[in-house]
């Protein structure tokens, strides 16, 4: 399957390690705690090194004690990756979430384009946030995320790529068919001709 780009090709789709991705920021499905965890958090760690934990534990102890609330990202350096920083958002959990489990997931998405923005970051790298331990599935998440940027892009000019990085074929497919961008999608290869 070709992956489309959305938005005149501000949103372009992807398979792929988010660890590798050379973008200005790469954004991590983080939990509250900011010490790191499974799935992309351990990635993303692993593949930085030690100086984002470093970090995180700074942010946590200056900033958040209670731990980074449900929506709300912060940025840090990048570490060994390839990416210059790190966003770090915290996911709604799926099955405990509430009525406004939704909103939240947009939130993540809202938040850490603006801060991207804020910091004068320009390409930003997405995993497909509390689609996996936290359950949310990736049909629903789809709608809501990709409502959740095009109201981002819109209120942020500067952002000039968002990049949705998959880690399986079949959830970057399963994100096109349900993605509620409100144009439709472009071919990236510029064979779209009827
Ligand atoms: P959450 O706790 O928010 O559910 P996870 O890290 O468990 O976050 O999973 C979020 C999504 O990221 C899942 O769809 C998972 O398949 C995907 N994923 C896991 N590792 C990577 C990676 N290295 N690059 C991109 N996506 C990944």
């Amino acid at each position: 399957m070709k992956l489309p780009s959305f938005q005149d090709g501000r949103v372009v789709v992807k398979v792929g390690d988010i660890t590798q991705e050379a973008v200005d920021a790469v954004v991590n499905a983080a939990n509250g705690s900011l010490l790191g965890g499974g799935g992309v958090d351990g990635a993303i760690h692993r593949a930085g090194g030690p100086a984002i934990l470093e970090e995180c534990k700074d942010i946590r102890s200056t900033r958040y004690p209670d731990g980074l609330p449900t929506g709300g990202a912060v940025l840090t350096t990048a570490g060994r990756m390839p990416a210059r920083h790190v966003i770090h958002t915290v996911g709604p959990v799926y099955g405990s979430g509430g009525a406004d489990k939704a909103e939240k997931l947009a939130d993540c998405y809202r938040n850490s384009l603006a801060l991207a923005a804020e910091a004068g970051l320009a390409t930003v790298a997405f995993p497909a946030i509390s689609t996996g331990i936290f359950g949310y599935p990736m049909d629903e998440a789809a709608a809501v995320s990709s409502r959740a940027i095009q109201d981002a892009l819109r209120s942020n000019l500067s952002i000039r790529e968002v990049r949705l990085v998959f880690f399986l074929p079949r959830d970057a497919e399963v994100f096109v068919s349900h993605q509620a961008f409100a144009t439709g999608p472009q071919q990236t290869d510029g064979d779209s001709t009827p």
